[in-house]
Order: structure tokens, then C-alpha cells, then sequence
């Protein structure tokens, strides 16, 4: 750093009247980044520490400013060379809904519709009559969704929105407003149109590999399944077995006559192999918060598959026996194919009925990973990759996985997908957990141009914690600081899922 850089924050101050304590790692990291001759270095060992008081004869007030504990100037530049690292990366994207055959947008109605934008629209006013409204047409929609962007320019999300049209459509306005979206609309329109588009996207992003999320039936053909990856999600046939379409489509895919729990092993034997032959790299489902699997006898659910299969409706305790059946068989094949098990634990469905397409679920804090005790005790041989909603939970799967050598970390769901939880799981992640045994992160969106602003945002608070926890507070290099930032964004996905 630069004396010029140094002194170009905060305002003068009498010299010397106003020091900072530190530790001795940010004392060292001081000296080192901004030259010794700027400080007065003095031991004040107390307690047993080793700590020392700086002063800083040049500008005090650009340390006072900060709070003890928060030297986020100290590690701005630090942040923004690992940033400068970690952006050279390519990526692995693990977890995603992109449809292979239409992955990328085809008008600004794909990228707007997204769920994120219409829930708070929707929340900050707009009718759900309104977004939803059949037949309206793509501009149109968008055209309502505008005005209410003015309510949500503070969020996250609306960050992506800008982002992506600032990088994919030349967007060069503060703001999507009234007055300028139909120029951004007509522009973004001819970027999607233009020969190649997908392309363009995944290059800008510099994605290597998509990993999808397949429904059970998927023939998994008319796409190149080495950078769209399979991955069998499972939740319909855990949970909705008691719906006719679930039980015609599962019969009709795997052509067994599912009449017992032999039969129902064989079904699902009979995706697992189709699915691995097409490279599939992993099983994936997302559980309620009030789910515990446990492993049920075969003699217990071979009335009650008969039963489901022959239309008869069952009770809610038989239809949990035979959900934990099903999953648990779901973790045997796992072990079978080497396949890692991905678990999405703890959302409740349809809590806000009146909420917009896919946005009425939310999380429950009364989830407890004791609930997976028996799972991950009974394979030690399956890797589950956990994605977790609220703070504890994050606290539960840090701690879990710290203890299983089978329970993997895996990026920042849903509703955790805002930064302050990134930082915040991130850094208790990166301090407690083996460093082989985190995803950083995925983007699950729906349309290709997500993948940028959401993998920048992430790589932006992993610059910002590598530098402060580990190069300032920890004394790291750079260089050291940069390799553990690729092992969890891109080094552990392969490691976990297989190569690319
Ligand atoms: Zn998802």
C-alpha cells in the first residue's frame, strides 16, 4: 500500500494523539504492507497476550476510524488481490434448475421472472393477479414488475438484476426505472437473440460444468452431458408417492410392476443405472424440517407399497414408514454407485399459500441435524454434501461436519443466499471444518445469466474473509490465503463429485 493510499482516508488528527490496539499478527501485517516507518511500535503486554500499541504518526484517524476487531481497511487491498486470483478461476457450478434444452434467457421476462424478483414485488405490493396473469406477454411483464423496483434497489437481489445487465446488455444506468427500462428491454432483447447466445454467457462466466437437477423420469437426452451434469432429484419419490402422476410416472419409466418392497428397490435400482450411465454425479433432494429418516423393514412396507400402487389412500404414519423406506433406499444405491447424496434440510412447503410461484416456502428453526443421527451413522461409505437455511442449522453442520468424516458443507441456500449469512457461515466454515470438506458455493438459478453476479457476490465475501481472517488476523500469505480459496470454490467439487 502506498503512503498516498494510506493517507487518503479520515480526517487529520492532532499527531500521535489517537492510537489502536492490535494484535501482534496485524501489528506484522501493518509493517509489512505499509513500511515500519509509519508506526511507532511499543509492547503493551498484559494478561498474558502479547499485544502491542500502534501509533501512527502520519494519519491517526485512519485507524481510529475502525472499529478494534473490524480492520477492514487494513484488509481492503489484501481482499481485492486474492479477489483478482480467485476471479481467474473457472467454475464448477454443483447445484442448478437450468433446463439444458433452454438454458439460457430469451427475453429480460426470463431473467425478471425469477422468483427472487417476483416475491418481492410481490411483498412490496404488486398483486400476485398481476405478475401471474395468464397470456400476458413477456414485455408486459416485465413492464409491471418495473415500477416496484425502485422498493427493492436496496436488496441483493437487486444488485444480480443490475449487474447482469450492466455486464450482459450494456446497461449503463443507476437505476432500471420507468423511463429507461423499454431501451434496456429492446437491448437485452437483441443481446438473446444474437447467434450463440448461451455461449456467450457461459464464456463471460466462465463456467466449465452445470450440474442440473433432473426430475426421476428425465431421458437425460438432446444435451452434452459432460457440461450439463444429471443429477437425480428425489423428492417426489420420497414424498409424493401418494399422487397417481408420481406412481404412473415411476411405473411407466422404469417398467416394474410395483406391487412390494422388492419391486420398489428394483424401480429405483433401474434410475440409478440410467442415470450413472449418463454421468450423473449425484442424488439430491430437499427434506421438510419435521423429516428423521430411519431405516424400515421390508415386511413393513411391502402391504403398504401394494396398497399405495393400487390406489388405496394410506394413513399419514404409513405414508412416513414408506417415505423412510424409499429415502433409505435411495442411500443404499448411493453407496452402491458411489454417488454423493446432497441434502437440502429444512424447508416447509407452502407456508404463505397466497405467495407467488415459488415463493410460499420458508424455513423452520426447529430442524435438528440429531434427525440424520442414524443416517450418517449407518453410511459412512456415502458423502452427503448439506445445505442448510437458518443460522443454527449453519452452526449444527459446521459442528457435524467437523465430526463426520461423511458430512460435507455445501454452499449457501435459498434464503441464506444473502451476504451477511454467506460471511457469516463462510467464516465459521473456514474456521472449524477440515478444508477438503466445503463446497463454497452454487448458484441454483433457473437461467444461465444468474450464475455471474451470484458466484462474483460470493467471491467477493470469500476475498473479503480470506484477507481479514486469515492474511490479517492469521498471519497467511496471499498465495496461501488465495490456494485455500480455490480448493472450496472450485479444487473440492471435483474432488467430491468427480473431475471435470
Ligand atoms: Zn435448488
Amino acid at each position: 500500500m502506498c503512503q498516498k493510499q494510506l493517507c487518503g482516508g479520515g480526517s487529520a488528527t492532532k499527531k500521535g494523539s489517537c492510537f489502536h490496539v492490535v494484535c501482534k499478527w496485524r501489528a506484522q501485517f501493518l509493517k509489512a504492507k505499509m513500511g515500519a516507518n509509519h508506526f511507532r511500535f511499543s509492547n503493551v503486554s498484559r494478561l498474558g497476550t502479547h499485544r502491542h500499541r500502534i501509533e501512527d504518526p502520519v494519519q491517526p484517524s485512519f485507524l481510529c476510524s475502525q472499529s478494534l476487531g473490524n480492520c477492514l481497511i487494513m484488509s481492503q487491498p489484501v481482499a481485492q488481490e486474492i479477489l483478482t486470483e480467485l476471479e481467474s478461476l473457472r467454475l464448477i457450478d454443483p447445484h442448478t434448475h437450468i433446463n439444458p434444452l433452454a438454458a439460457a434467457s430469451e427475453t429480460l421476462a426470463d431473467v425478471m421472472g425469477y422468483h427472487y424478483y417476483t416475491e418481492l414485488a410481490h411483498s412490496a405490493g404488486l398483486s400476485r393477479d398481476q405478475i401471474e396473469e395468464p397470456g400476458i406477454s413477456p414485455k408486459e411483464k416485465v413492464g409491471r414488475l418495473v415500477p416496484w423496483l425502485a422498493s427493492m434497489e436496496n436488496t441483493v437481489q437487486y444488485s444480480w438484476l443490475l449487474e447482469m445487465c450492466q455486464t450482459f446488455f450494456g446497461f449503463c444506468d443507476e437505476r432500471i426505472t420507468e423511463s429507461n427500462w423499454e431501451t434496456l428491454y429492446d437491448a437485452s432483447l437483441a443481446k438473446m437473440q444474437s447467434p450463440n447466445w448461451e455461449q456467450q454467457v457461459l464464456e463471460q462466466s466462465g463456467l466449465d460444468q452445470v450440474y442440473l437437477t433432473n426430475d426421476f423420469d428425465d431421458p437425460l437426452t438432446g444435451f452434452d452431458t459432460a457440461f450439463y451434469v444429471p443429477c437425480l432429484r428425489t423428492d417426489d419419490l420420497v414424498f409424493h408417492l401418494g399422487k397417481p402422476e408420481v406412481r404412473e410416472r415411476l411405473q411407466k419409466c422404469t417398467d416394474v410392476n410395483l406391487d412390494d418392497s422388492a419391486s420398489m428397490k428394483d424401480a429405483l435400482a433401474k434410475l440409478f443405472a440410467h442415470f450413472t450411465e449418463n454421468n450423473a454425479r449425484a442424488c439430491a433432494i430437499s427434506l421438510p424440517p419435521n423429516f428423521a429418516p430411519r431405516a424400515v423393514p421390508a415386511s413393513t412396507v411391502d402391504t403398504l407399497v401394494g396398497k399405495v400402487f393400487s390406489g388405496t389412500e394410506l394413513t399419514e404414519s404409513e405414508l412416513e414408514s414408506l417415505s423412510c423406506f424409499v429415502f433409505w433406499s435411495l442411500a443404499e444405491l448411493c453407496a452402491e454407485h458411489k454417488l454423493p447424496f446432497d441434502l437440502m434440510i429444512g424447508v416447509n412447503r407452502r407456508v404463505f399459500e397466497a405467495g407467488v410461484f415459488q415463493g410460499q416456502d420458508l424455513y423452520d428453526k426447529r430442524v435438528s441435524l440429531i434427525q440424520y443421527k442414524e443416517l450418517l451413522n449407518a453410511f459412512p461409505q456415502v458423502t452427503f454434501p448439506i445445505s442448510v437455511l437458518s443460522e443454527t442449522s449453519n452452526q449444527e453442520l459446521v459442528s457435524y461436519s467437523w465430526i463426520f468424516p461423511n458430512v460435507v458443507t455445501n454452499g449457501h441456500w435459498w434464503y441464506s443466499n444473502i451476504p451477511v449469512f454467506i460471511e457469516n457461515h463462510t467464516r465459521a466454515r473456514l474456521q472449524a471444518v477440515p478444508k477438503t470438506k466445503q463446497i463454497g458455493y452454487y448458484s441454483d438459478m433457473y437461467k444461465l445469466e444468474f450464475a455471474l453476479p451470484k458466484f462474483a457476490m460470493y467471491r467477493r465475501i470469500l476475498a473479503k474473509t480470506l484477507a481479514q481472517d486469515f492474511v490479517v488476523d492469521r498471519g497467511w500469505s496471499v498465495e496461501k490465503s488465495v490456494e485455500l480459496g480455490k480448493l472450496v470454490l472450485r479444487g473440492n467439487v471435483e474432488a467430491i463429485f468427480g473431475p471435470v
